[in-house]
């Protein structure tokens, strides 16, 4: 066991096995903006990945997973995921968010390759006490969209532009975006990055989240499989 440690940790800190890993000891990419803190390997049930801390201008912590040699130029199986602690870590069936957390990681580990941005914006900009604000609402009976609107907020009120300083530092122009949100596709063209697939996601329908899916797919643009009804 002791020397299982060992090897762990001189595969972390040695420079050669860093380079195979995918780590950069510190990039001199411009962020503008926001800036790399550090890296370490993150080995999970899908892959061992490689973790990449990148701070925004406020100081919020966002996370870069990535898996394989991702910048060979080649198309980079991407997923872009905005924080949701009660559906990522707590098991809600209030929304999908786990669910495509979890087939993300899975498809990328299958694959060998691919990247997760996990991005620290909680209830799609809002936060975690005004989510359950929302949630409140919805439980009185009003939507996903509404829920938001009478609360003062936008009915999405995430940002997208920490998307580039994080793809730029890992190295990632084009990808095989994993997402049924077209505006997600948009907003990466935006940010100038080539967006040459669209990966459908599973919906994941439970009696407690249809309505947030109907609304989502009926007021958000979402777009869902043709099996997911
Ligand atoms: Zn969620």
């Amino acid at each position: 066991m002791r020397q299982f440690f060992a090897t762990e940790n001189q595969e972390a800190i040695s420079f050669g096995s860093t380079a195979r890993a995918g780590l950069r000891p510190h990039s001199d990419i411009a962020l503008t903006g926001a800036h790399f803190v550090a890296s370490s390997l993150l080995p999970t049930r899908w892959g061992k990945f490689v973790a990449h801390g990148i701070a925004d201008k406020l100081g919020k912590e966002h996370l870069v997973l990535t898996l394989g040699e991702i910048s060979d130029g080649e198309p980079v199986l991407t997923r872009i995921h905005s924080e949701c602690l009660t559906g990522d870590a707590l098991f809600s069936l209030r929304c999908d968010c786990g669910i495509q957390l979890r087939t993300a990681l899975q498809n990328i580990g299958d694959l060998g390759r691919g990247a997760l941005l996990y991005l620290r914006q909680e209830g799609r900009g809002i936060g975690l006490h005004n989510k359950l604000r929302a949630y409140g609402l919805q439980d009185l009976g009003l939507d996903t969209v509404d829920a938001n609107l009478q609360l003062g907020f936008a009915a999405d009120a995430r940002d997208y532009s920490i998307c580039k300083p994080m793809l730029e530092h890992i190295g990632v122009s084009r990808l095989r975006l994993m997402t049924n949100n077209p505006a997600k596709v948009t907003a990466m063209n935006d940010l100038g990055f080539e967006v040459v697939e669209r990966v459908v996601m599973p919906a994941s329908r439970n009696p407690h989240n249809e309505a947030y899916l109907d609304t989502k797919e009926r007021r958000m643009g979402h777009v869902f499989g043709e099996d997911e009804g």
